[in-house]
């Protein structure tokens, strides 16, 4: 047997103070799990998690240098929310809290850059997400923090600068629903497995950038990431 083409390269994400790369298999992301983020989505209460996703090939891996990346088309409300990203190392379906947080390999800090306007007139037609979430470039994500190194995080800030300006600061102890139980309920809709990377959700502070701004974010203990948009 042959390919008709060569096929594309494993999408793979550094890992800290390694040569390593952890092989990427599929990006999940959970909608609003920060109640003031939610709230400013226009949401209330503790609502069950819900998920969507992006291609493994809307990630760009970062090091320690500025990463660029092209402002997309067909938006004119771009928007950043920096998120903790789990990386998972093993995998099944249905499992508790505690099960679910024994697959996690590692950490990283992300973007979920987010095109809001088209976002919005999805919302209000009922239409998917895909276009205003899982565009080209639309995931950065820094270095993978193995568990050995940064334990599961569960407190700590989580921020987002623009241009120096601070956007966004919230703490991981927020999240409305926490890791293990972010794992847990997804794996009761798709089986996880090996090189699955879950976006945990943003805090409250969202807002439009352009062309040229300098995105810089961070979680504590778990690491950096600075995006040039371009
Ligand atoms: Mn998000």
């Amino acid at each position: 047997m042959r390919y008709v083409f060569p096929p594309a390269a494993q999408v793979s994400v550094p890992v800290a103070g390694s040569d390593a790369l952890f092989p990427v298999r599929r990006v999940y992301c959970v909608g609003q799990n920060y109640a003031d983020h939610a709230a400013e989505m226009g949401a209330d209460g503790r609502q069950p998690p819900f998920f969507f996703s992006k291609p493994a090939d809307a990630l760009v891996p970062g090091g320690d240098d500025v990463r660029d990346v092209r402002f997309p088309p067909a938006t004119s409300n771009l928007q950043h929310e920096v998120e903790l990203v789990v990386a998972l190392a093993g995998g099944g379906a249905d499992a508790s809290p505690a099960q679910a947080l024994e697959w996690v390999y590692g950490y990283a800090v992300g973007l979920d850059l987010t095109r809001r306007d088209l976002q919005r007139a999805a919302k209000d037609k009922g239409h998917p997400w895909d276009m205003a979430k899982g565009f080209d470039q639309s995931a950065p994500i820094a270095a993978l923090q193995p568990l050995a190194s940064v334990g599961h995080p569960s407190r700590g800030a989580i921020w987002l600068k623009v241009n120096g300006q601070l956007q966004q600061s919230g703490d991981l102890e927020q999240m409305s629903w926490k890791v293990g139980e972010v794992i847990a309920n997804l794996s009761s809709y798709v089986t996880l497995a090996p090189g699955d990377l879950i976006f945990t959700g943003t805090p409250a502070g969202v807002s439009k950038v352009q062309r040229g701004d300098l995105l810089e974010a961070g979680i504590a203990g778990v690491g950096e990431l600075s995006v040039r948009l371009v």
